[in-house]
């Protein structure tokens, strides 16, 4: 099967990674047989007798497709509240506090409709996942039943995988930090994921982003073939307990031949993202 990538972007996944970090995952799609055309725009769908055939971009290019899949991301409906007199917030998601409460006294909101405080910017921004779902939804329900439940806030973690690489971040980009007032220093290492001599070792690649003033760790994204997800998870712990970089470099990480080596590959980005301090 062929597979095309169109994309206005200058690189895949831009939400997710910075564009060093995403040229790993653009080499893994294209190794794949997927070709990738960026800058460009998908501006119709082709049809004959009612069946999609195809696409016409900006470019006036045409790419005949069996079938298309468009990402649009993700709206919150929140056009009933704001009518209510509920009152909005981040890109029209539903403003709350840490308890979930809306303006609208005894009217709560979670999940995709709702805001989330950014636990790094302590900012509001709408991060539409199933795992902040569950938990504000968790916290809007006891409080509504008369609790005093706290909604600690989020990270920003997200992780997809893509053929045999997993693409996870957590915390701010180097460009994020950046806009947040940091003064941010990054270090990206490429390393592998089980010792040296133990079979079907994978590639990955870590970055690390700390705060040059305060050594506060900010982000980090991680790509890799295995061991992504738990590492982007220590991180993002990290980031809650405002973490400086140079703990992250020291903390006592276990080694086991086949789930890694000797030195943990987080260890090693810490050790020298504070290097640049
Ligand atoms: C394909 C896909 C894959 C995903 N994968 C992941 C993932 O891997 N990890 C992750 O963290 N998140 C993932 N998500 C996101 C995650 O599913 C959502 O963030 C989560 O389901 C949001 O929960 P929610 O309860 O806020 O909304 P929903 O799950 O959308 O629930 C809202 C409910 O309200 C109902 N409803 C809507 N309007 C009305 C109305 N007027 N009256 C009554 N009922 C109404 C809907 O029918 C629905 O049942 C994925 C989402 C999609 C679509």
């Amino acid at each position: 099967m062929d597979v095309t990538l169109v994309e206005m972007a200058d690189h895949v996944l831009p939400t997710m990674l910075d564009k060093n970090m995403a040229k790993t995952v653009e080499r893994e799609l294209v190794d794949n047989g997927v070709r990738i055309i960026l800058g460009e725009r998908v501006e119709e769908i082709l049809g004959v007798d009612g069946q999609v055939n195809g696409i016409k971009t900006n470019t006036k290019r045409e790419i005949n497709s069996d079938f298309i899949v468009l990402g649009t991301g993700v709206k919150p409906n929140s056009e009933i509240a704001r009518d209510a007199g509920v009152e909005l917030g981040s890109a029209n998601a539903i403003k709350v506090d840490e308890y979930m409460k809306t303006n609208i006294p005894d009217v709560f909101a979670a999940g995709d409709c709702a805001t989330a405080r950014n636990y790094i910017t302590n900012k509001d921004m709408y991060l539409p996942l199933g795992t902040t779902a569950n938990k504000q939804g968790t916290v809007a329900g006891e409080n509504a039943a008369g609790g005093n439940a706290k909604f600690r806030g989020i990270a920003g973690s997200a992780i997809t995988k893509v053929f045999d690489l997993f693409i996870g971040k957590t915390g701010l980009t180097k460009e994020d930090a950046l806009r947040n007032g940091f003064d941010p220093v990054e270090e990206v290492i490429e390393d592998i994921t089980r010792a040296r001599y133990y079979p079907n070792n994978k590639p990955i690649w870590i970055k690390i982003v700390a705060d040059r003033k305060s050594g506060r760790v900010l982000g980090s994204q991680i790509v890799g073939g295995e061991g992504v997800k738990e590492r982007i998870d220590l991180i993002a712990l990290a980031l809650l307990l405002k973490a400086d970089v140079r703990d992250l470099a020291s903390y006592d990480a276990c080694y086991v031949p086949p789930a890694s080596p000797v030195w943990e590959p987080v260890n090693i980005a810490a050790s020298q993202a504070a290097k640049r301090m």
